[in-house]
């Protein structure tokens, strides 16, 4: 019996947040609209993000998200006028924060496409993961994301699939890159017994 398939899954309300008390905390972006009338949720989105680039630790990423970059800092400068989001945040300390309901969309993965689909905002959910192409994820962010994608499932059953932002906008965008262990989020699903594929 693994401890990870007993593990405390994260509940959502049924508006789409998570309930999961210290464990997700909630910063309502006003970065998003309604998905198209009756989308099936089935894809989950993951990137990578730090703010500025390579620095960790902050308040940024939310900040940018909410938008409430300092505009009188330099290098903030190319970001004011970016209106984004995602659902989800993992932390380098695997803290989790929610900034758009599941059943609305978040504006994380621009002009894209999975299997011939485009526009995968319309059907997916994003999670953010604090870090860069350049270096390692930590694995208390493994830890969140796996209960989180798990979580997920349990809510929004149609969920079928994982993929990279790389996957979606080739050539446009590289995340969650190559330092990211795609053998940890396949662990996560085979230990929970989910049928959720992943791309790549
Ligand atoms: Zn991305």
């Amino acid at each position: 019996m693994s401890l990870g398939k007993h593990r405390k899954r994260l509940g959502f309300s049924e508006n789409g947040w998570c309930e999961g008390g210290s464990k997700c905390r909630i910063l309502k972006s006003p970065n998003f609209d309604s998905r198209p009338q009756n989308t099936t949720i089935d894809l989950l989105v993951l990137h990578n993000i730090s703010v500025p680039e390579g620095i960790f630790g902050g308040t940024e990423i939310e900040n940018l998200f909410l938008n409430q970059l300092d505009a009188s800092k330099k290098i903030f400068k190319p970001l004011l006028n970016l209106k984004v989001s995602s659902h989800f945040l993992i932390k380098r300390t695997g803290s989790l924060v929610q900034f758009v309901s599941l059943r609305d969309r978040a504006w994380h993965a621009g002009k894209s496409s999975f299997l011939g689909r485009v526009g995968c905002n319309d059907f997916s959910i994003g999670i953010e993961i604090e870090g860069t192409d350049f270096e390692k994820f930590n694995d208390a962010q493994y830890d969140t994301l796996g209960n989180l994608i798990i979580s997920i499932k349990n809510f929004l059953p149609a969920l079928s699939a994982v993929t990279s932002h790389s996957f979606i906008a080739p050539g446009r965008k590289t995340d969650p890159g190559p330092y990211f262990d795609w053998n940890r989020v396949r662990e996560a699903i085979e230990t929970a017994e989910k049928n959720i594929f992943l791309f790549p």
